[in-house]
């Protein structure tokens, strides 16, 4: 027999400003991991339904942080995954930024870490910095 729960979410897609709000059938197994996703509702285009999707399997967020900065005029350096990475890898990620230090100047864009744990996503500079 399926101990199976099947449950209704609401949150916002927040993949534009309109920031639709979902209503989210979905199916979880009795460790409460989602197993199927059911319906998507409230959603005013297909991005949407994938937002939902992605958010109950693998969710993913633009990591922000700063790193530390030698012979530049600041001494941190704001920084941020050039495009969303898995939550679940955010601890991980910290970690390894944790000990990065660049060197002035840089430019807001430049890469601070290239393909941030094997995600093919770069670690990018949020401003710019001169040398001291
Ligand atoms: S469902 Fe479409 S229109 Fe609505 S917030 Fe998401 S991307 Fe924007």
């Amino acid at each position: 027999m399926s101990t199976n729960v099947t449950e209704t979410l609401r949150f916002n897609c927040t993949t534009c400003p309109s920031e639709c709000l979902l209503t989210v059938e979905a199916e979880h197994d009795a460790n409460g991991t989602v197993v199927e996703v059911r319906s998507v509702t409230g959603n005013n285009c297909p991005r949407g339904d994938t937002f939902a999707h992605q958010e109950l399997t693998c969710p993913m967020r633009v990591l922000t942080t700063t790193v530390a900065v030698s012979g530049g005029d600041e001494a941190l350096l704001p920084v941020r995954t050039a495009e969303a990475i898995p939550l679940e890898l955010h601890a991980q990620a910290m970690d390894l930024i944790r000990g990065v230090v660049v060197e002035g100047a840089i430019r807001m864009g430049d890469v601070v870490l290239e393909n941030l744990l094997d995600t093919n996503i770069n670690l990018i500079a949020s401003m710019d910095i001169d040398r001291a």
